[in-house]
């Protein structure tokens, strides 16, 4: 009896710890799975799971595995989920990890900030630079519903705001949303017609890059991160290279284990440790939250080479699924599975190394880069 439950259980994959009664499952759960280094990983018990908050239900949650919900309680922080050596490393670690509030913007005097950056021609290769966008909108129509652009602010990686203006409405706002944005229709009466906002934010994005070259691999345009990139690009009526957006609303790692959005508040909560948009909201701290947000994403350090796959040069050349037999992946020990795993999104943490060595072109294999037309 023992013997067969050790028969019946030994498939276990390598990334999830989940087991199988036959071989062929395991095969097909690491096809459907898409396991790589890059996933969350448990500090204690070394699982991989879909998202940060599968991790946190894994390590803090009611159903927590018990050895892992214990170490972790000692030496681990809420915030990051990491595990630290000791709870003193720990807590000279909460000094870092826990941030404070960026200072509001305000709308009592009316901005225009406008920060005329010096394009880079010594771009070679070198890691791209991100820009983090928030816009705000009244409302238009009979009933206000409609939202307009009003607002709009960029910050660059240093929290330095390098964009800001009020957008003048296309067509008459019939709420302005007073209590949420804090305008009123003086703000917007001398503001910037849209087009011209458009113009300046796509000089800012594209930094002196063609659009094809933007399209092709990126060369020096900038990286726009965003919560809500799509809808937030539609009101400014324009559209930038998909591979270039960096969008925290559906970034697999900081979604719900059932893959919907988190809203940017309770993601700044969760992930940084303070409280946004308690009153009115603030652009400039959503704009600097979405960009600390995408920092710690591409700060995380995850291995490469040794286990799973990645989109370096050596390990896409030879493996993936669809280059062996059946026969040949059930032959494969569970590792060996892991190691020709593919991820099914890029990770954020491979935009800190230069661009010339990573394979572009595995992400058009895989279809994850969609070709949009850039106004
Ligand atoms: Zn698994
Ligand atoms: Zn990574
Ligand atoms: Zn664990
Ligand atoms: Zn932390």
């Amino acid at each position: 009896m023992v013997i067969l439950m050790d028969v019946v259980y030994r498939h276990k994959c390598a990334a999830c710890f989940q087991q199988f009664k036959r071989k062929e499952h395991l095969v097909v759960h690491m096809k459907i799975s898409h396991h790589s280094v890059h996933q969350p990983k448990c500090g204690v018990c070394h699982k991989y799971c879909k998202s940060f908050e599968s991790l946190r239900e894994h390590i803090s949650g009611p159903l927590a595995k018990a050895h892992c919900s214990s170490v972790f309680a000692q030496k681990g922080c809420h915030v990051c989920l990491n595990v630290f050596e000791s709870p003193v490393s720990l807590g000279e670690h909460k000094g870092l990890c826990l941030l404070t509030i960026p200072t509001p913007l305000g709308t009592t005097n009316i901005p225009y900030t406008e920060y005329e950056a010096l394009e880079d021609e010594s771009y070679v290769g070198k890691c791209p630079e991100a820009v983090a966008i928030d816009c705000q909108m009244v409302g238009g129509g009979s009933d206000g519903s409609l939202d307009l652009l009003a607002r709009v602010c960029l910050v660059d990686e240093d929290e330095k705001m390098i964009f800001h203006t009020y957008v003048k409405p296309q067509i008459s706002v019939t709420n302005y949303r007073y209590e949420l944005t804090g305008l009123t229709e003086e703000h917007l009466r001398d503001a910037m017609p849209l087009r011209e906002v458009r113009e300046k934010i796509s000089r800012i994005l594209f930094n002196g890059e063609s659009i094809g070259k933007a399209r092709l691999d990126g060369g020096k345009a900038k990286l726009l991160v965003g919560h809500n990139l799509d809808s937030k690009l539609d009101c400014l009526l324009m559209s930038y290279p998909e591979q270039l957006l960096r969008d925290t609303a559906i970034y697999p790692p900081l979604m719900k284990t059932n893959f919907a959005s988190h809203s940017l508040k309770y993601l700044t909560k969760t992930y940084l440790g303070y409280d946004i948009r308690l009153g009115t909201y603030d652009t400039f701290q959503d704009c600097v939250s979405v960009m600390r947000l995408y920092k710690r994403m591409c700060a995380q350090q995850h291995q490469e080479g040794k286990i799973g796959a990645s989109f370096s040069h050596d390990t896409k050349q030879n493996h993936t699924f669809a280059d062996q037999t059946s026969q040949d992946l059930e032959n494969m020990s569970p590792d060996e599975l892991f190691q020709i795993s593919e991820p099914n999104y890029k990770c954020w943490c491979l935009d800190s190394r230069p661009r010339d060595l990573l394979d572009i072109g595995a992400y058009e294999l895989n279809g994850i880069l969609k070709n949009h037309n850039v106004c």
